[in-house]
């Protein structure tokens, strides 16, 4: 039986390799890190990618048989071919589901679809951070409560260079007292798209139980409803219109 649910998650995969610290968080990788309470999704089939595969390992038809793509990048944002981001966009316009994760608010997919800056403050500092859940009918909320916290993190603050989200999800407090959107929804063309803020590459995020919740609830609902490649078609009349 063929999988309902086709999933890439996408990972510039360098800070693992360079820092000891992050290896010994990530040990097979942040992609698999996110990648695996995936794998225990029904009717899941999850593949991962990485910066440093030919074309980025979304060559071929692998995004044509993608619903759902991850999205985790940092350092190398630059890196990334227009190329691919051309080809990711159009299929996120056609349908396709893009979570981006933490840090891919400053990559090239994510700020093409915005159109926007998507600046924001930050800082390492061990933060703690606490999610207040403002959507709790939300299908990306579900099995959440009213707020969880993340012991230590990266912070990120407003204001955020972000277009006024479709639906707001998620909005945290940092100890250093700042606030930030961290869980927020758009859709462009046919896709849907979620941002979630949590995942800095020195903090165990991924491998807390209410974050990979939230990121199982968006794969899911970021699934496509329809694949209509963009096409501007000269159209023939359906009924018979006087010479123009
Ligand atoms: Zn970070």
């Amino acid at each position: 039986m063929s999988p309902s649910l086709r999933v890439t998650v996408w990972n510039e995969f360098r800070h693992e390799k360079k820092n000891p610290d992050v290896a010994a968080l990530y040990p097979s990788g942040i992609h698999e890190a996110v990648a695996a309470p995936l794998r225990a999704l029904p009717g899941t089939q999850v593949r991962t990618a990485w910066l440093d595969q030919p074309e980025h390992g979304l060559g071929g038809d692998t995004l044509e048989q993608t619903d759902v793509l991850l999205w985790w990048g940092h350092g190398a944002h630059a890196e990334v071919s227009d190329a691919v981001v051309e080809r990711v966009k159009q299929r996120v316009l056609a349908g396709m589901g893009l979570i981006v994760l933490h840090s891919g608010h400053y990559s090239k997919i994510f700020k093409a679809l915005m159109g926007t800056t998507c600046s924001l403050k930050w800082r390492v500092a061990t933060d703690k951070e606490r999610l207040w859940n403002v959507a709790p009918a939300h299908p990306i909320t579900q099995g959440i409560g009213d707020h969880f916290e993340i012991p230590a993190e990266e912070m990120y603050g407003e204001p955020f260079g972000i277009p006024d989200p479709d639906e707001l999800i998620f909005i945290s407090w940092f100890s250093g007292g700042e606030v930030f959107r961290s869980g927020a929804t758009w859709r462009r063309g046919h896709g849907k798209i979620f941002y979630f803020r949590p995942g800095h590459e020195t903090f165990p995020a991924y491998h807390q139980a209410e974050v990979q919740r939230v990121i199982a609830n968006a794969t899911l609902w970021a699934r496509p409803t329809v694949n209509i490649p963009d096409v501007c078609p000269n159209a023939p009349a359906l009924e018979i219109l006087p010479a123009a």
